[in-house]
Parts: C-alpha cells; sequence; structure tokens
C-alpha cells in the first residue's frame, strides 16, 4: 500500500491541478514582475504583461531563464523579496561553472522540506525510521533538504554529511539506520567499503536509499540495490529551484512525480524552444509558482529527459519526468557522434565491473580520441591478468556496439580510480581546455 505524504495534493485530478497552478501562476508572475526589475524588463522587451498569463497555457508567452541570466544577475539581480525576509541562502555545487546563489524565505524552506518529505514517505520511511543523511551539509542543498525532509517525517535524522566512511557504516550498524540518503556514487562507495569490511547486507537493518544530485544508471541501481540489501529511490532537483525534492520515486521505481503543486514543468526542443509534447525527449523547464524569494519563471535546466502524464501505479496523479540522463551541454560529440556517460557505464555494469571509470577525450592529429579506464574488483584482477588484453579488446567492442565508435579500454587495478563522496566527475574533456 502506497504511503503519502499529501495524498490531497499527491493524487489530485488533473483538472484540480490545472487549476491550481494557474491560480498560483497569476500570482506568481504578478510577485515577479512587481518586484524583480530584471525580469520586469524581460517581459517589457518581450512585450508581455502580466494580465497575459491567465493560465498554464500562457506560460509559453514568457521568456526563458537560462544559468547565463542567473550568472549575470548574481547575486541579488533575481531576488524578489527584501533580504530582511531570506532566512537561508544556498548555492549550486558548480558542476558547470560559476556557483548560482539562491535565498529562501522561512515559508520557501517549508515547502522545500514538504517535498522532501513526500520523498521520504514514498520510499516507505515515517516515524520509526532511522535517516542516516549523508549527502553534503553546507551550501549545496542534498544535506538541508532531505535533513528537513526527515524531521517533517519524524524520522529519527543523523546528520552525517558526506566523507568519512567507516564512520558511516559504523553509525549505520549501531543505530541501525533503516534510509540512507546520498549521491549513488556514494551509495556505490559505501557499499562497496562494507563488502571490504567482511560485512553483508544481513548486517545492516537498512531497508531504502533516497539517491540523486547525479546521473545514475539502472544498472547501477541495481548494483547498489544488491551491495546494500534496499530499495534505491532516486530524487531529483536543482539549487534554482530549491533542491532535492522537485522530483521522486515512488515504489514503481519508474520516473519520478514532479511535485506539480510547487512546480511547473515543461518540455522544450534545446535549439528552438518549442514546447514539445509528452512522451517528447527534450530540455526540462520549471516555473516554480510559490517560491517568494528567488521564484523562476521558464527556467531551463539544460536536464534532457521526458514527462509522461497519468495514473501511476502507486495512486500518485503527479506528471512522472524520466531519469534524466545528462545535460544538454554534457552530450559529448566523438568523431560526430552523440555519447553519453551513462551508455558507456550502463555496458561496464551490464560487463560486471563496478561504476569505477573514467572517460577521457582528447583531440590528437584532428581526430577526437576516447580512452575509458575501468577498475577492476579484486576478484577480475587476479583473474584476467593473464589474458588483460583480450579483456580490454572484448570490452571494447561491447562499448563499440553501443555507442557507433571503438573506445580504448585501459583495465586497471582495484582502488586506482577515486571515489566519490559527492557528486562524481566521471568525464575529462580535453578538447575544451584546448579550444
Ligand atoms: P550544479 O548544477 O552545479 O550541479 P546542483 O547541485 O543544484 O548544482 O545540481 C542540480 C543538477 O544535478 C540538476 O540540474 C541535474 O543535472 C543533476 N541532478 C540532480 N538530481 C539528479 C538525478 N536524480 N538524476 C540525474 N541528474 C540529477
Ligand atoms: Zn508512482
Amino acid at each position: 500500500m502506497a504511503k503519502f505524504w499529501r495524498e490531497d495534493i499527491e493524487t489530485m485530478s488533473s483538472e484540480d491541478m490545472r487549476a491550481l497552478q494557474s491560480e498560483r501562476l497569476r500570482k506568481q508572475v504578478r510577485h515577479v514582475y512587481d518586484n524583480v526589475p530584471y525580469y520586469r524588463n524581460m517581459m517589457d522587451n518581450k512585450g508581455v504583461a502580466p494580465d497575459d498569463i491567465q493560465s498554464v497555457d500562457d506560460l509559453k508567452k514568457l521568456p526563458f531563464l537560462s544559468k547565463a541570466d542567473l550568472r549575470e544577475a548574481y547575486p541579488y539581480g533575481l531576488l524578489a523579496v527584501p533580504l530582511t525576509d531570506c532566512v537561508r541562502i544556498h548555492s549550486t555545487s558548480g558542476t558547470t561553472g560559476k556557483r548560482v546563489v539562491a535565498f529562501y524565505t522561512q515559508h520557501d524552506v517549508d515547502l522545500w522540506e514538504d517535498c522532501c518529505a513526500r520523498a521520504i514517505t514514498a520510499a516507505g520511511g515515517g516515524a520509526d525510521d532511522v535517516v542516516q543523511v549523508a549527502y553534503g551539509y553546507g551550501l549545496f542543498t542534498g544535506g538541508a533538504g532531505l535533513h528537513g525532509g526527515s524531521h517533517k517525517v519524524g524520522s529519527l535524522t543523523l546528520p552525517m554529511s558526506s566523507g568519512n566512511t567507516e564512520r558511516q557504516i559504523q553509525f549505520i550498524q549501531d543505530l541501525g539506520a533503516t534510509v540512507l540518503c546520498c549521491t549513488p556514487s556514494y551509495a556505490a562507495y559505501i557499499g562497496e567499503t562494507i563488502h571490504d569490511m567482511g560485512l553483508s547486507p544481513d548486517d545492516l537493518q537498512l531497508k531504502a536509499g533516497i539517491f540523486g544530485a547525479e546521473p545514475w544508471t539502472e544498472e547501477m541501481r541495481r548494483s547498489i540495490e544488491k551491495s546494500l540489501g534496499i530499495k534505491a529511490y532516486d530524487i531529483y532537483g536543482l539549487t534554482e529551484i530549491s533542491g532535492p525534492g522537485v522530483a521522486f520515486e515512488c515504489c514503481e521505481q519508474k520516473g519520478m512525480h514532479i511535485n506539480e503543486d510547487h512546480f511547473i514543468a515543461e518540455i522544450i526542443d534545446p535549439e528552438t524552444g518549442e514546447v514539445l509534447p509528452d512522451g517528447t525527449v527534450g530540455e526540462l523547464v520549471f516555473t516554480s509558482i510559490t517560491k517568494e524569494a528567488f521564484p523562476l519563471l521558464r527556467y531551463r535546466t539544460r536536464d534532457l529527459c521526458v514527462l509522461t502524464r497519468g495514473k501511476c501505479a502507486c495512486g500518485r496523479t503527479l506528471v512522472k519526468m524520466a531519469k534524466p540522463m545528462g545535460r544538454s551541454d554534457d552530450m559529448m560529440i566523438i568523431r560526430g557522434v552523440n555519447v553519453f556517460q551513462s551508455q558507456i557505464e550502463t555496458v561496464l555494469i551490464e560487463q560486471g565491473y563496478s561504476p569505477n571509470y573514467l572517460i577521457e577525450v582528447d583531440r590528437v592529429n584532428n581526430t577526437d580520441t576516447l580512452d575509458i579506464s575501468v577498475e577492476m574488483t579484486a576478484e577480475q584482477f587476479s583473474d584476467k591478468m593473464k589474458d588483460l588484453q583480450d579483456t580490454e579488446r572484448e570490452l571494447a567492442s561491447a562499448i563499440t556496439a553501443m555507442l557507433g565508435i571503438r573506445p580504448k579500454v585501459h583495465l586497471v587495478s582495484p582502488k586506482t580510480i577515486a571515489r566519490s563522496e559527492g557528486k562524481a566527475v566521471r568525464v575529462i574533456d580535453r578538447r575544451k581546455l584546448h579550444d
């Protein structure tokens, strides 16, 4: 039986949801127009007045906001309330460039924590659970978001932050953590360390994990579920829109429900900006309709995914987004072929390797090169040493079948690739450095 944090909202009919969104959107557009000169100029330049926006259907009349706009407006340019009304600042991880800062009123923090409470509840968490929060605390939104959500749900919260992996495992054991929250790459690392310490999932009481903040494949999910003996749930969010909990996975584990009472989602063609129908891959765009301090309208996330509507088997009616498999600017074009890190990860895990790998792209004599270093497990290391080159060739062929271009594969010794306690960096594109 699915558990809900806000059943009234999470199972609302699509007509009622649209009416709620339209009402909130009208208010939000007025708020932003009146209080943010940067936004007012953008709307005036496009010839759009607040009264032109009456319902969700009118959203397309509004201009988009991009990360570049946020950087230009840094730090206070998009603030929509007096600074004295704000109680918190967070910042992006800066994965793709200069950090962006976001502001929160107490109301904004409350609604964000409410979204995270929905995610914890959907993963089966409740007042009897011990929630270990191993996302980083600080400017990063991961720690604070899940921490706040866990408090709301009434779970016993362990504010571990990331790092100190052996202590994480000691607390999982000694304090009986039942829900683990961290990045999927850190979850994989914790699972690996548990194995190295001679422990098995049966020694732990963990039942669920809530993992997000970076892309991860279905293969990675299965591998983590096995190593920790849990059900692993995806969670999505971004600092600009609030933080984790913009969307969360339910027991079906087939896409994440977007908290539509707070965020309107659209999918657009990243080239033309045209709105695409449900079921089509494109760039995800969010409009926050309840935030006070930092309300972004039509913010382009650069995350590529698909939206699907309809009632989910869990009972929720909230629109679902597929796992974003990278940002539009993360797509590598190598020898003219589009390549995503996730495709390579899929092959590696399917072939029995760990998710410890590094992709390096460069340009040598005007030709793109693709080198993939793949770490062997201790068992693979002893088995495969003698036919290392054959194994590398086989793996290169499996990747070629997926990508359409041939990489050079380098099998490397166990524990030689750096582990991640936060967001993993698995691609180095040196071509960008030459440009
Ligand atoms: P930065 O953009 O600097 O990494 P954030 O920490 O706000 O800053 O990260 C938000 C981004 O992280 C999202 O736009 C998305 O690309 C990625 N992300 C977050 N959750 C997920 C997830 N569950 N799956 C894939 N990518 C995710
Ligand atoms: Zn569902």
